[in-house]
């Protein structure tokens, strides 16, 4: 169990990189957003290319919360890089068919 309570297996995943730009997002960014899904996009991807809707899952974003440092060594950032650059125009009908 984590100090939340939270079992260690389900803990949010931070992931390295930006899904579609491949820009790096280190734990103490204040650029990554994540989707419900741990979907991990930069701030700028998600405001002027996704539009602030998630193109895996449809959802929105929040902000990722920032892990303490100190908690690092326990629970390292996940170092799995997904690189899947969205297909914009696809991505764009679906977001006017809301
Ligand atoms: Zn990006
Ligand atoms: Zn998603």
């Amino acid at each position: 169990m984590s100090r939340c309570g939270r079992r260690v297996e389900n803990m949010l995943e931070l992931r390295p990189t930006c899904e579609h730009c491949n820009k790096s997002l280190p734990y103490n960014t204040h650029e990554a957003m994540i989707c419900t899904f741990e979907c991990t996009f930069c701030k700028d991807c998600v405001k002027n290319v996704l539009k602030e809707m998630c193109p895996n899952c449809g959802g929105g974003f929040e902000k990722r919360p920032l892990r303490p440092k100190t908690l690092l060594g326990k629970y390292p950032v996940s170092a799995s890089i997904i690189y899947k650059p969205v297909d914009i125009k696809s991505h764009l009908k679906r977001l006017n068919k809301k």
